[in-house]
Order: C-alpha cells, then sequence, then structure tokens
C-alpha cells in the first residue's frame, strides 16, 4: 500500500510516515564543499518522510548497534535519499573511505521537526554549515509544490566556499519569489568583504532581529521558525525569537550535536 504523501501531513504523530530498517547500496556520492559530500542512495518503493525528517544510519560490520542520526536533504518527491554529511568522528571517517555501491543499513524516517501542512502561515529558517540539511529539504519540496507561504532562510558558513548547496539555493531563490535568503559570512578574507553582498559574522540576537522585522508583513500570521545548527545558535535563536513575542510552540529545533 502506497504511503501517505507529504503535502496531506501535519504535525500530528498519527499522520507521519512509519518507519522501516532496510540496506541499501551507496549510488552515489557528491562533492558539496571541502569537508561536505551527499551520499545518494535510492528511496525503496513505497517509503516516504516528510521535509525535516531524518534516518538513523547502521554499519552493523563494523560499528555493530552503534548509529548516528542524519536529515534528510533531499526532497520526498525525488526518485532519490540524499543524506548531506560533515567529516567530523569515527563514523564520519569510515562513510569517507566508502565508495559508490558500498553497502548502508538505514532506518527511519524519524522526527517531528516538520512543517504544519495544516496551516499556511510563513516560515524562518535557521541555519549554520550543514545544519541546512533538514532546511533544505522542507525548501526544495515546498517550490516543487508551489507551497504558498513564505520562508527567510538566514544562513551562516565560514566562507564562501563552505556554502552548502550554494547554487541550488540561488536557483530556489531566483524560481521561488516567496524565498529570501540571506547569507552571514564568519571567516571572510578582508580582501573579499568589498565584493560579498551578504552579511559578515555569526548568527546573533540582532541579526535575526533585523532579518525577522524587515521581511515580516504587518498583519501576517506569525511564523514558525526551524532552527539547525550549533546549541548556542539555536539558544540565540528561541530567546530573541520569544524577545519579540513569539510563543515556543512557533519554534522548533533541531540539535545535531
Ligand atoms: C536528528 C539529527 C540529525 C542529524 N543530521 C545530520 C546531517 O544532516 N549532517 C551531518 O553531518 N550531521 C548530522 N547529525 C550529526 C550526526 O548524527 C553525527 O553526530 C555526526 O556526523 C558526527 O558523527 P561522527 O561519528 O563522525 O563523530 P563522533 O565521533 O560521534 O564525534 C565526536 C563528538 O563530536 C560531536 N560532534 C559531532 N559533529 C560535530 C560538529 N560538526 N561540530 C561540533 N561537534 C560535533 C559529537 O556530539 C560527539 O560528541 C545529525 C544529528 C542528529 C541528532
Amino acid at each position: 500500500m502506497a504511503m501517505e504523501q507529504p503535502k496531506k501531513v501535519g504535525r500530528d504523530r498519527s499522520k507521519r510516515p512509519r518507519a522501516m530498517k532496510w540496506e541499501t547500496e551507496l549510488l552515489e556520492i557528491i562533492e558539496e564543499s571541502p569537508d561536505v559530500k551527499t551520499f545518494r542512495f535510492e528511496k525503496p518503493e513505497d517509503w516516504t518522510f516528510i521535509p525535516g525528517q531524518f534516518v538513523m544510519v547502521f554499519f552493523p560490520e563494523i560499528f555493530g548497534k552503534k548509529n548516528r542520526a542524519y536529515s534528510i536533504s533531499s526532497s520526498p518527491n525525488s526518485p532519490y535519499l540524499d543524506l548531506t554529511i560533515k567529516l567530523y568522528g569515527v563514523f564520519t571517517h569510515y562513510m569517507w573511505t566508502l565508495k559508490e555501491g558500498s553497502s548502508w543499513t538505514l532506518r527511519g524516517p524519524y522526527g517531528h521537526f516538520i512543517m504544519d501542512m495544516d496551516r499556511n502561515n510563513d516560515i524562518i529558517l535557521v541555519g549554520a554549515g550543514v545544519g541546512i540539511t533538514p532546511l533544505m529539504s522542507m525548501l526544495r519540496w515546498s517550490t516543487e509544490e508551489k507551497i504558498d507561504r513564505r520562508f527567510l532562510l538566514l544562513y551562516s558558513n565560514k566562507t564562501p566556499k563552505d556554502i552548502v548547496f550554494n547554487e541550488e539555493i540561488q536557483v530556489i531563490q531566483s524560481m521561488n519569489p516567496n524565498v529570501k535568503v540571506v547569507h552571514t559570512l564568519t571567516r571572510l578574507q578582508d580582501k573579499l568583504k568589498s565584493n560579498w553582498p551578504g552579511l559578515t559574522g555569526r548568527i546573533s540576537a540582532d541579526m535575526i532581529r533585523d532579518q525577522v522585522k524587515h521581511w515580516q508583513e504587518p498583519g501576517a500570521e506569525i511564523a514558525t521558525v526551524f532552527g539547525c545548527g550549533p546549541a548556542a545558535m539555536l539558544t540565540t535563536m528561541e530567546e530573541v525569537m520569544i524577545s519579540l513575542g513569539w510563543p515556543k510552540e512557533e519554534i522548533h529545533y533541531e540539535k545535531f550535536w
């Protein structure tokens, strides 16, 4: 039986797709930035997820029952399940040795870091580095589905070459007039600053406040906020949104570590 499509799914747990575990071959590796790669898999038949959800990754022969969580960066409309991963420690160093055709065990989807599709309010996305992954799935899917909601993406990286999905984000912005993207860079070289059209510095309370105030339309229903990145950024995000009058129920975050 085909699973319910994400368009009809709200935040109601009973309507979320059921998780399953399967073994699959790595189809393709896409280099996204110096230390981030997308690992691409075929999606099992009749399996779906809601943008923002994640899967657990296992390599039972190497790590036994130990696993790691990865948000899905592709859209549910894509025939592929993409995991976009930053090189860091034990698991990711092992992944970096793997080639196309290698065997991966995945289990999912999981998570309630998802848009409520029963509503039509605007969406604020706040991301840093590889924290873009669940937000990218939301943006890709909403653009493909021509979802009539305004999006603000505030996205922080170290340098221009670290911006994951940079070109595609530009394409989405040009295709989808509902999407506004604001980049900020934390380690931009002085000689490049005069040509950089975005902001500089870490995502701060002042930065979030300024961007939200410029973007917000008077009288609009309160926007839902989704943040994904370092814990300090998420704390700042929550504090500033509460100071701007946002109820906690409209502030969601996914903490990677
Ligand atoms: C719901 C969820 C979704 C996630 N989605 C993604 C994703 O889409 N892409 C992705 O790359 N990662 C994602 N992660 C993080 C991922 O699960 C692993 O923690 C990460 O890949 C590091 O695993 P490792 O075995 O290489 O490092 P470990 O050997 O586990 O690393 C050692 C320690 O470093 C911390 N750590 C890991 N990565 C970082 C980092 N970049 N900066 C600072 N501290 C860190 C960990 O908490 C751990 O204590 C997600 C985590 C969660 C909980």
